[in-house]
């Protein structure tokens, strides 16, 4: 984590959040565990990812400060993840207090849905701006191979719970070659019938083990597929990683996220925070620093903001650049996803 390049003083004022390619830093990912209920076989290996023990992640206290300072440097949108987000106790109170920080204006939540039902009123109740939901199949025996538990019927009633309540959703479907490519079409239905996004996700290789099993389904396939089921398909323009579409007759829209093929490097505006403290600049590179280890030794927020200056100041061009200096490959219930 060493850092060699160093933000300039003169761009030290407390809000600049900005790298030296002129990108501004305006949305703050922050995994808040590395549980999960789930064991998705993208994500992490049958027997699960070895947990850090608890004293090594965050409070909810300390990611409060955290979300402030971010928020005073210029980060505009928060998205809790994880591993998954609604195994840890607390999530509603936390998501209370930071609605309440000045400067941010959304806060997200990504979830794998297993455990949403029993918090979709609460979600409503504090004013989350949306959910992103992750469902790759439509298919209960599928969903059990892929995430190898059975769950299915949860998410799937939590789903339409979300949709009943006025939620905005998010649907995230990661394509994987030879197994749930079949049901892109299908899938996107759900954007005829409802009207949320559902996004396709070339499958990136995050699953802690560093197995490729299949080069990846790539985002031009993906859309191959989408004009040919639905020709009158027109492209609308990119809303952050996702190249969004809209199709006539349909209530939502469409999403490809080139997340294997990196296209969208070039106006990243995301920071990751990871469950244990560790800031990323780029999804594909190392950690940057531990902001939990200077937060516990006693740092100033005068200090952390000049430490996340310089962190980001450095981050490389694009996804390509960063995994250079990445080794070996980390589960994303781990980065924060
Ligand atoms: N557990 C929550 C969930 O699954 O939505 C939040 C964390 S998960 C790591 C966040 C997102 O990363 C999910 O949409 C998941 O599908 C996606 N993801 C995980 N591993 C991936 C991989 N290898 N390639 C592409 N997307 C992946
Ligand atoms: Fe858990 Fe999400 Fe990873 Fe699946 S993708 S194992 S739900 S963290």
């Amino acid at each position: 984590m060493k850092q060699e390049k160093i933000f300039p003083e003169k761009f030290s004022h407390p809000l600049h959040l900005q790298d030296r390619f002129g990108r501004k830093l305006t949305y703050l990912r922050l995994s808040v565990t590395d549980r999960c209920n789930l064991r998705c076989r993208y994500c992490m290996p049958e027997s699960g990812i070895p947990l850090r023990p608890r004293q090594e992640m965050f409070t909810w206290e300390e990611m409060e400060r955290l979300v402030r300072l971010f928020a005073s440097m210029g980060v505009r949108k928060l998205r809790l993840t994880g591993g998954e987000p609604f195994v840890r106790k607390g999530i509603v109170a936390f998501l209370r207090r930071v609605r309440a920080i000045p400067g941010l204006e959304g806060i997200y939540v990504t979830t794998n849905g297993v455990a949403l039902g029993e918090f979709i009123q609460d979600l409503k109740g504090v004013g989350v701006s949306g959910i992103n939901l992750s469902l790759d199949t439509l298919k209960p025996e599928r969903f059990r191979q892929l995430a190898r538990r059975d769950a299915f019927e949860r998410v799937w009633d939590a789903l339409q719970n979300c949709l009943e309540a006025g939620l905005s959703v998010k649907l995230n479907c990661v394509v994987q070659r030879g197994f749930n490519e079949d049901e892109i079409v299908a899938l996107a239905r759900l954007a005829q019938k409802w009207p949320l996004e559902v996004r396709f996700i070339e499958e990136m290789p995050f699953d802690g083990q560093g197995v490729r099993r299949k080069e990846p389904l790539s985002a031009e396939e993906i859309q191959a597929r989408l004009e040919a089921a639905f020709p009158g398909i027109q492209a609308d323009g990119f809303s952050g990683t996702a190249q969004r579409f809209s199709v006539p007759g349909f209530r939502g829209k469409l999403g490809i996220i080139a997340g294997y093929s990196r296209h969208f490097c070039s106006d990243c505006s995301r920071i990751r925070v990871s469950a244990n403290g560790l800031l990323r600049t780029c999804l594909y590179g190392p950690a940057r620093l531990n902001l939990r280890d200077r937060m516990r030794s006693g740092a100033t927020d005068a200090e952390l903001a000049r430490a996340i200056q310089n962190a980001v100041w450095a981050r490389q061009r694009d996804g390509f650049e960063a995994a250079k200096e990445q080794q070996g490959t980390e589960s994303m219930v781990r980065i924060g996803g």
